[in-house]
């Protein structure tokens, strides 16, 4: 994908979920890693983005830790493990993605993160992952 379509898209994002990667090849309401990639996305702060990533508390962790390997390179990371704001949900992966390969942020994601001067949330901050706007469920069946 062109720099600026992913400028488009990442414009366009509002949802408060991101780095779910569309792993599947099919066509789905959500993008693949390397859909996103855009090596423009050098934004002063990035480095104090990623570590807000990278700091925040865990939401959800599964069980049972199943792994899949990262589309760029030879890393490993769990599927089942998301970090969590309170408003922001995103995979403990999405740091890789954003530091290691150029992958970018939503600019909705990006001021979020600016607004919260950087600050991560407390290790008790809950979050309603049912009322976050999934992508709808027939669109993925129909394809
Ligand atoms: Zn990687």
């Amino acid at each position: 994908m062109k720099s600026s379509d992913v400028r488009e898209s990442m414009r366009e994002w509002n949802h408060k979920w991101y780095g779910f990667w569309n792993l599947t090849g099919r066509d789905l309401p959500y993008p693949r890693a390397m859909d996103v990639v855009d090596r423009a996305f050098v934004p002063a702060d990035k480095p104090r983005l990623i570590e807000y990533l990278k700091s925040c508390p865990i939401a959800i962790q599964c069980m049972t830790q199943h792994e899949f390997q990262c589309e760029f390179c030879d890393e490993y990371h769990s599927k089942s493990t998301f970090q969590s704001d309170g408003e922001w949900l995103w995979p403990d992966s999405l740091a890789h993605y954003v530091q290691c390969h150029n992958v970018a942020l939503p600019n909705s994601f990006v001021q979020h993160i600016r607004d919260r001067a950087y600050v991560p949330c407390s290790m008790n901050t809950p979050i309603d992952i049912n009322h976050l706007d999934w992508p709808e469920l027939e669109i993925a069946e129909n394809n």
